[in-house]
């Protein structure tokens, strides 16, 4: 216990994004579907200490970013405690960061008391600002909501403060450049993801998907865009907007894949440790959680299964391979 955490590609793992319930409060396409979602169980569903007993683990063998995802992770109810918790640990690595993706909609009425738990960052998810079409898109009539929430985030004054779309052909392609100044007019910063074939109804088609080409040639038409340099193991690829202070990130997951400095695994909301976003693999830790061995027992046996799930990492993800797989769960069951 205590070592880093390296795979067989000697790559050092930092980041462990926990996905906190599978249930969301919007309908995505790319991600679920409009109904008949099968639902992860209640009673599977990790509970604060269960989630807060394997990040001290992961802490402890160095990981020192934690994201929270879903599904939509402010619909728990113990989501501030869950931050206060898991801001408290520590880390021989350095100091621990609270991040977290979500759809905005409940940032008004928790933004301030997750900033006082700990939260440092904040990603909302937002693919258009036309109404109709958010409602098309979600399948839900709440874009104002979202818009409030990132009015809160905007005054909550977490930098940088990022704002996510998945750019969809005919659906918001025509809005990328709208999408960045209205970024921009919020101080945050936009970053385009590529659509990856993550979504419940196994719909995506990589011959229609938009490509970062394409989303960097739309940007074009409006601003000289210059490459930042030293993006790390960062997923996104960021780009100058005119010479300015503005950038732009794009996440080519699947024309430009960013594997070989990946630093992230993940958890999903049923307790499954995942190496791989695309991973087919789970790594079962709900048995030894529930288990009732002495807590020091148990600690080892979860930092087992962490190395184990490190250990069966792979090279890549290969979305592109005909050989590919579609993970059986949808991205709302995974934690995007
Ligand atoms: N509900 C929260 C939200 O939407 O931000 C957190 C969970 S969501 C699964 C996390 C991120 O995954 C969102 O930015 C969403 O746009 C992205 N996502 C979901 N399905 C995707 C897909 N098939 N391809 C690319 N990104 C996807
Ligand atoms: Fe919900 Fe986020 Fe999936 Fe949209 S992308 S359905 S907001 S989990």
């Amino acid at each position: 216990m205590g070592q880093p955490l390296v795979d067989r590609f000697a790559r050092v793992h930092r980041d462990l994004r926990i996905s906190l319930t599978d249930r969301c409060s919007l309908r995505c396409t790319y991600c679920m579907p409009e109904q008949g979602n099968e639902w992860l169980a209640r009673q599977s569903i990790l509970t604060l200490d269960e989630i807060v007993e394997v990040a001290r683990v992961a802490a402890a063998s160095g990981i020192t970013t934690f994201r929270l995802t879903g599904g939509e992770p402010l619909l728990r109810t113990d989501i501030v405690e869950i931050v206060r918790r898991l801001a408290a640990l520590e880390s021989p690595a350095g100091p621990i960061e609270i991040a977290m993706t979500t759809n905005g909609i409940r940032l008004p009425e928790v933004l301030p008391d997750l900033v006082d738990a700990g939260l440092a960052r904040l990603n909302i998810s937002l693919d258009t600002i036309d109404r109709e079409r958010f409602h098309a898109l979600t399948r839900r009539d709440r874009l104002d909501d979202v818009l409030a929430g990132v009015r809160a985030a905007q005054l909550a004054g977490l930098r940088p403060l990022k704002i996510n779309a998945v750019a969809m052909r005919g659906v918001n392609d025509g809005e990328l450049a709208d999408l960045v100044a209205f970024a921009i007019a919020h101080d945050a910063q936009m970053r385009f993801i590529e659509q990856m074939p993550l979504d419940a109804g196994h719909t995506w088609d990589r011959s229609t998907m938009v490509t970062r080409e394409e989303i960097l040639a739309a940007l074009s038409e409006r601003w000289a865009l210059t490459p930042v340099p030293g993006r790390g193991g960062a997923p996104a690829e960021q780009w100058r907007l005119d010479d300015g202070p503005h950038v732009v990130g794009v996440i080519a997951s699947v024309t430009a894949p960013f594997c070989g400095a990946c630093d992230r695994m993940r958890l999903t909301a049923d307790g499954q440790l995942r190496n791989c976003l695309f991973s087919i693999d789970e790594y079962d830790l709900l048995p030894v959680l529930r288990s009732e061995v002495a807590p020091s027992e148990r600690a080892a046996d979860v930092d087992r299964i962490l190395r184990n799930c490190i250990a069966g990492k792979k090279a890549g993800h290969a979305i592109d391979d005909p050989s590919f797989l579609q993970p059986a769960r949808g991205m709302n069951a995974i934690g995007g």
